[in-house]
């Protein structure tokens, strides 16, 4: 007889429970890879990613070329513990820190480089150096600001710009109240940050005031994207490649993401 089968006192009814929450005849769940850039639509995309959410979709939105969720175990595990309503103000935060970096380590992967001679103890060489002028995160105030601090952790030397926008309640319209970037902004490689691609008005805001001050060379990186949030971000910026750590189901009347973690910036600093 199984363990578990008609069993019912002492340790037998323990065994019941366990069996039931986690039948042995389950296999093992497929590898996945850790990187994928899709170039297809988004009900396709959310069944590689979050098929659970497929089920419930009624829409089919397409996604266009130029997406990259960065999907490492690591970046999944700490995106779960951030959407739990439970966690806590100050480890949101400290997750949201160790999330960015490994967002920023795949954005900036193939950042160009040229070559310096430099001395080792042992010999002269040409090493790989970056090239170019520094490069710029630029935050989309005020949640963006929670990206920064592990970006900068990675990359120190970076210069950083802020873009205040804040939703118009009724409208969800971005209005932007704040301005400031470093110079030469023609010669950087801008990398604009948010969590929430939601809507996607902010960043198409965000994006569109960076290019009239001269910002040919962007990248988008968000922690959570809405399939309507790249859309309407890739319709206006086909050019901005974006990286996120997951794409979500929809967003729901009030322009949150569904599932999603709430509100970024509440989550962040413990405000309502
Ligand atoms: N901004 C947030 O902070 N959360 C959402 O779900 C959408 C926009």
């Amino acid at each position: 007889m199984p363990a578990s089968a008609g069993m019912t006192t002492g340790g037998s009814a323990f065994a019941d429970v366990f069996t039931a929450s986690y039948p042995r005849t389950t296999a093992p769940p497929e590898p996945k890879p850790e990187i994928v850039t899709a170039s297809f639509n988004a009900v396709r995309l959310r069944a590689v990613y979050a098929p659970e959410f497929v089920k419930r979709s009624e829409r089919t939105l397409p996604v266009p070329d130029n997406i990259t969720v960065v999907d490492h175990p690591l970046i999944r595990h700490k995106l779960t513990a951030m959407r739990r309503s439970d966690t806590p103000t100050a480890l949101f935060r400290q997750l949201l820190r160790e999330t960015s970096l490994l967002l920023a380590y795949e954005a900036t992967r193939n950042l160009p480089m040229t070559e310096e001679e430099i001395e080792t103890p042992l010999a002269t060489i040409k090493a790989p150096v970056l090239e170019g002028k520094k490069l710029c995160f630029v935050a989309i105030l005020r949640a963006g600001i929670g990206l920064l601090d592990g970006m900068l952790d990675l990359v120190p030397n970076a210069r950083v710009g802020h873009v205040g926008l804040y939703r118009d309640p009724e409208t969800l319209v971005p209005v932007e109240y704040y301005f400031k970037v470093p110079g030469a902004l023609d010669d950087r490689l801008l990398i604009v940050v948010d969590p929430m691609l939601a809507t996607g008005n902010s960043a198409v805001a965000a994006v569109s005031r960076l290019k009239d001050h001269g910002a040919q060379n962007l990248r988008f990186v968000c922690l959570l994207a809405a399939p309507e949030g790249l859309q309407t971000f890739q319709e206006t910026h086909a050019d901005v490649p974006i990286f996120t750590a997951a794409i979500d189901d929809r967003l729901n009347d009030h322009g949150y993401i569904v599932p999603g973690l709430g509100d970024a910036g509440d989550r962040m600093y413990g405000t309502k």
